[in-house]
C-alpha cells in the first residue's frame, strides 16, 4: 500500500493515536471505483470491514487530530474529530498526497458529548452532495465509500449508522492553527505552517516572511472557493472555522443545500436561526474565517505596525480576489471572456434584478439563456411568469454575445450544468435509503457524475420542486 502518513510525524499533541471502533454488521452500499483506482488502492481490498473501521489496511496507522474552532462567530477551545478517524495519507496516481479519514467511526478523546457516530442520512448526503461538486468542478473533499454498520443511532429518532469514507488534500482547518494560537503554542504553531506550506503551497517555502505569504495564498484560495460556491448557488450552511480547510477544498456537507429560486438571503440550515450563513453573506464570511486565520498567525509574524499594516492589507485582498473570480465567473456563464464595461456590469445586475422579482431558479435560468441562444425560448419563458423583460434583456446580452468569438456561445452548455443535487431530491434519496431501498441514492450519484447532460427519461431531476416537494430547513443531522 502506497500510504506515507506525515501528519503523524508531527509531536504528539496534535493528535491522538488510536483504533477507530468496531462495528456490528458492516455492510457496503457505495464503493466509489474511478477514485480508488485514482488514489491507487487495490478495490478487492476496500472491503466493507476495512470501510467501516473493523479492519486496516496494510500501512494505515490511524489518529484523530485535534482542532479549534469559532462555531457561529464563538469561540469553541476544544474540537477535534470527535467522530472520524486518519487512517493516514496516501500517494495517489498523479503524485499528490491524500488523507483518507473514516467518518462516523467511533468516540475519540474529542468526542465531547456526542457518540461517535453518524447516521446513514447524513453519511449518503455527504457522498452524493460532495461527489456533485467534484463533477461541477468545486474543489472538495470526495468520498470514497458508504458502508452501514448494522447498528443503530439515537438522534431525534432511531436511524441506521453509516461510515463515511472521506478523502481530502489535508484536513487542516482554519481551527487547527486556531488551536495551537490558543495554546499559546509558538512552537506547534510553526510546525503546522511548516507542514502545511511544504504540503500545499510548496512554492512559498522561500518567501520573505511565511506566514504572511500563506495567509494571502489561503486567502486567494478560499476567495476563489467561494465564487465558485456562488456561481453554482451553493449554500454551505456552516462556515465554521473548523469547517475551513487551508487548502481550499470544500469539506463538510451538513446542512448544505443549493439555491432553487434566486435570492441572496436564502438559509436552509435548521441551526442558521440568524442567518449568519446565508447565500448572500458567504464572501464575507469566507473573509471574517481570514481574519481569524490571520489572528492565529500573530505570534509567527510579529506586532510591528508594518506588520500588522502588511497582515491588514491581506486580509482585505480576499475581497479583491473574490470580486475578481466571481465576475469572471459570472461573464462565462453569460458566453463572455469577462465583464469589461460598466454596461457589462450593469447588464448582469439586471439579470439579477430580474431573477430576484421573478424568483426564477438560479441553475434553470442560465441553462434556459444557453438554449434562447440557439433558438429555443420555450424554457426561459417557462421559468418567467412575464417573459417580456427577460426577452428585452435577453435581447441585450445577445447583441454582447455578438463582441466575443463565437465558441463563447458553444461553450455556455458545459459552463451551466442541467442538474444539481436538489434537496428535495436528494433527501427522498435519503428517506428511502432510511427504509432499505438505496436505488435513488444510485441513480443520483450516478446522474450527478455528468451535471451538464441529461438523459431524456430523467428530465424530471432538473426541476426546482413544486411546493408541496420543497424541503424548508436541512438539519445539520450530527
Ligand atoms: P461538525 O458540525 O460536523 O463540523 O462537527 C463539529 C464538531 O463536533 C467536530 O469536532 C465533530 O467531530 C464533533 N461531532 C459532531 N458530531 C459528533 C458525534 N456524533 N459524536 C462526537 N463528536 C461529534
Ligand atoms: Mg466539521
Amino acid at each position: 500500500m502506497n500510504f506515507d502518513n506525515s501528519y503523524r510525524q508531527l509531536p504528539e499533541r496534535f493528535y491522538t493515536s488510536m483504533l477507530p471502533e468496531a462495528v456490528m454488521k458492516p455492510e457496503l452500499v457505495k464503493l466509489n471505483e474511478p477514485l480508488a483506482a485514482f488514489l491507487g488502492l487495490p478495490v478487492d481490498q476496500l472491503t466493507a470491514e476495512v470501510l467501516a473501521g473493523n479492519e486496516l489496511l496494510e500501512g494505515s496507522d490511524p489518529i484523530a487530530t485535534v482542532y479549534a474552532g469559532h462555531q457561529f462567530g464563538n469561540w469553541n477551545p476544544q474540537l477535534g474529530d470527535g467522530r472520524a478517524i486518519l487512517l493516514g495519507e496516501v500517494i495517489a496516481t498523479d503524485g499528490e498526497r491524500y488523507d483518507i479519514q473514516l467518518k462516523g467511526s467511533g468516540r475519540t478523546p474529542y468526542s465531547r458529548g456526542g457518540d461517535g457516530r453518524s447516521p446513514l442520512g447524513p453519511v449518503l448526503r455527504e457522498y452524493i452532495i460532495s461527489e456533485a461538486m467534484f463533477a461541477l468542478g468545486v474543489p472538495t473533499t470526495r468520498s470514497l465509500a458508504a458502508v452501514t454498520t448494522g447498528e443503530q443511532v439515537r438522534r431525534q429518532t432511531v436511524e441506521p449508522g453509516a461510515v463515511l469514507t472521506r478523502v481530502a488534500k489535508s484536513h487542516i482547518r482554519v481551527g487547527t492553527f486556531e488551536f495551537f494560537a490558543s495554546k499559546r503554542d509558538t512552537e506547534g504553531l510553526q510546525l503546522l505552517l511548516d507542514h502545511v506550506i511544504e504540503r500545499h503551497y510548496p512554492h512559498l517555502s522561500d518567501a520573505e516572511s511565511r506566514p504572511i505569504a500563506f495567509l494571502g495564498a489561503v486567502a486567494e484560495a478560499q476567495a476563489k472557493l467561494i465564487a465558485k460556491w456562488q456561481l453554482l448557488g451553493f449554500i454551505h450552511g456552516v462556515m465554521n472555522t473548523d469547517n475551513m480547510l487551508v487548502s481550499g477544498e470544500t469539506i463538510d456537507y451538513g446542512p448544505c443545500a443549493f439555491l432553487n429560486e434566486y435570492d441572496p438571503t436564502t438559509v436552509y440550515s435548521s441551526i442558521d436561526v440568524y442567518g449568519r450563513y446565508a447565500y448572500g453573506n458567504q464572501p464575507g464570511i469566507g473573509q471574517w474565517n481570514i481574519m481569524a486565520l490571520a489572528r492565529a498567525l500573530m505570534p509567527l509574524i510579529g506586532t510591528e505596525q508594518a506588520d500588522v499594516d502588511e497582515v491588514q492589507g491581506v486580509i482585505e485582498s480576499f475581497e479583491e480576489h473574490f470580486a475578481g473570480y466571481y465576475s469572471l465567473g459570472l461573464a462565462q456563464k453569460l458566453g463572455m471572456s469577462g465583464l469589461r464595461t460598466d454596461d457589462d456590469i450593469e447588464l448582469v445586475d439586471q439579470l439579477q434584478t430580474l431573477m430576484e422579482q421573478a424568483k426564477a431558479d438560479y441553475t434553470l435560468t442560465f441553462r434556459a439563456l444557453a438554449n434562447l441562444v440557439v433558438g429555443d425560448t420555450t424554457e426561459l419563458e417557462d421559468i418567467f411568469e412575464l417573459p417580456q423583460s427577460i426577452l428585452e434583456w435577453a435581447d441585450t446580452w445577445q447583441r454582447r454575445l455578438d463582441q466575443e468569438d463565437a465558441d463563447q456561445r458553444d461553450e455556455l452548455k458545459s459552463r451551466n450544468p442541467v442538474l444539481i443535487p436538489r434537496n428535495h431530491r436528494v433527501n427522498a434519496a435519503l428517506r428511502a435509503a432510511d427504509a432499505g431501498g438505496f436505488k435513488p441514492f444510485h441513480t443520483l450519484v450516478d446522474l450527478l457524475a455528468d451535471p451538464y447532460t441529461l438523459p431524456d427519461e430523467h428530465r424530471d431531476f432538473a426541476k426546482p420542486p413544486e411546493d408541496f416537494e420543497k424541503v424548508q430547513a436541512t438539519f445539520c443531522g450530527t
